[in-house]
């Protein structure tokens, strides 16, 4: 017999209280924290669903790894298994760890950016645009038309244009083009996966022009849980073993290990090109510290090791991804636009759709992320043109989809908070027509989502 409930394959173990809080309270949190949901406390938020990062909770065997950690300064054993753990599924000859992913791109990105070089991505992760942008760089996204369609059906919407990259490869000469990524899964385009054979496509791609490619692989096994579902010939594979297959396609990675690696902080750089290597570490010393530690202390190594082994679970990623799409088909079924097919680790509303009277400059999702902080004590967050629209010239160009993001932080809600977060975004649906659109004004000159203070239009 087979149930229709898919459980949560653990028990709880230990708790963390949520502060109860009412609407009236909330509109004031709010309104001290500027409207931007990134300066609230978190004591003040009933459901987390910021971000899936480093928001998971460890399970027995991470912590009891935490004791085993030795904090040695160089050559430490914690260092070794966490090492032998990565390398057991990304094979490559250099791990460098970091204290999380996007220091893996300031060290890959000052090696191999700066003025007039172009970096490819399907869709470049804020953190990862930034850095490039940062170094000089230019940073170029192909992710293929149907994975800016918020409605399309595509089972793999985070895939390469495999054409549009060559046609830029042949435009801008192999000469400028240090390194070709492919972020699995596409986060900022919806948490959308890339299938083996686009992997494929772009790895061969990049072999015939002499380009290294590197993977953005924070969601390796989400990512790999969706080629073992959707992808002809792969039900019947071992998640590890699609693993292997993805990292021999690659030259490198940058990794943030608060994602799949069910850390609460860290992240790694690994390649297979020794004189590369040899750059990023000494940027790594400079920066992160000595390359048997990087940023982190023995114990996270350890801990990062344990969840390594324990995110390759079938009976793990069969809930994640259901449960995920158990928030996702409750909303598209209740009348609220949602980008489909729903992604692995976050569920995104389609905040254009749901408040077409709002104009882009004016943030559909900023205006949506404030109502479900108001009404529900929801945090999610916007991605749209408060993230992307302002350029590097001090221009503004609205985004091309307005999302508010519904991260899922791994092992951490029941399904009856995600009951809860659905009774909210219908609440929220059914005042919709009411809702007004925020202006900025107070922002930094980068990545201002996350300290912007807005106003309400009224
Ligand atoms: C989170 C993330 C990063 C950056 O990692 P941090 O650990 O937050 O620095 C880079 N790329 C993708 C796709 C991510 O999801």
């Amino acid at each position: 017999m087979s149930f229709k409930t898919i459980i949560e394959p653990f028990r709880i173990h230990s708790v963390a209280p949520i502060r109860m809080t009412t609407p009236e309270q909330r509109a004031g949190f709010i309104a001290d924290a500027g409207y931007n949901v990134f300066s609230l406390r978190s004591d003040d938020v009933l459901i987390d669903l910021l971000t899936d990062s480093g928001t998971g909770a460890m399970s027995r065997n991470q912590w009891a790894a935490i004791q085993h950690g030795d904090e040695s300064y160089a050559g430490s054993p914690s260092w070794e298994i966490f090492r032998d753990a990565v390398q057991n599924l990304f094979p490559f000859k250099h791990v460098i760890p970091t204290h999380q992913g996007r220091a893996a791109e300031k060290i890959l990105f000052t090696a191999l950016g700066g003025k007039g070089k172009f970096i490819p991505n399907n869709t470049h992760f804020d953190t990862t645009r930034a850095n490039v942008e940062y170094s000089g760089a230019e940073a170029v996204d192909f992710v293929i038309a149907e994975g800016k369609d918020a409605a399309n059906l595509h089972p793999f919407k985070g895939n390469m244009d495999v054409q549009a990259l060559e046609d830029f490869i042949q435009k801008v000469g192999v000469a400028n083009i240090p390194v070709v990524m492919m972020t699995i899964t596409n986060n900022s385009g919806g948490g959308q996966p890339v299938s083996l054979a686009n992997l494929h496509a772009v790895s061969d791609l990049c072999k015939k022009y002499g380009l290294p490619l590197f993977l953005d692989a924070c969601r390796f096994a989400e990512n790999a849980w969706f080629i073992r579902e959707r992808e002809a010939g792969q039900g019947d594979r071992d998640v590890i073993d699609i693993v292997r297959e993805i990292a021999s396609l690659a030259d490198g990675m940058t990794m943030s290990a608060k994602k799949d690696p069910l850390g609460n902080i860290g992240g790694w750089l690994a390649l297979n090109d020794d004189e590369l290597a040899g750059v990023c570490r000494n940027l790594l010393i400079l920066t992160e510290g000595f390359p048997t530690y990087g940023g982190l202390a023995g114990r996270d190594l350890e801990a990062l090791a344990v969840g390594l082994t324990e995110i390759v679970s079938h009976d793990y990623l069969k809930y994640r991804i259901q449960s995920t799409a158990y928030l996702g088909n409750a909303l598209l079924a209740g009348g609220i636009p949602v980008v489909q097919p729903i992604g692995g680790h976050a569920v995104y509303i389609d905040a254009k759709a749901l408040l077409p009277h709002i104009p882009a400059l004016q943030y559909p999702g900023q205006a949506l992320a404030v109502e479900l902080y108001k009404v529900g004590g929801i945090r999610g967050c916007e991605i749209g043109t408060v993230m992307f629209g302002k350029k590097p010239d001090g221009t503004e160009v609205p985004a091309t989809m307005e999302l508010v993001r519904l991260a899922i932080p791994r092992r951490t809600y029941t399904q009856s908070h995600i009951d809860y977060v659905i009774e909210v975004c219908l609440a929220v649906k059914a005042n919709s027509e009411k809702l007004t659109g925020y202006r900025i004004t107070k922002e930094p000159p980068a990545l201002r989502h996350f300290t912007a203070i807005f106003e309400p239009i009224t």
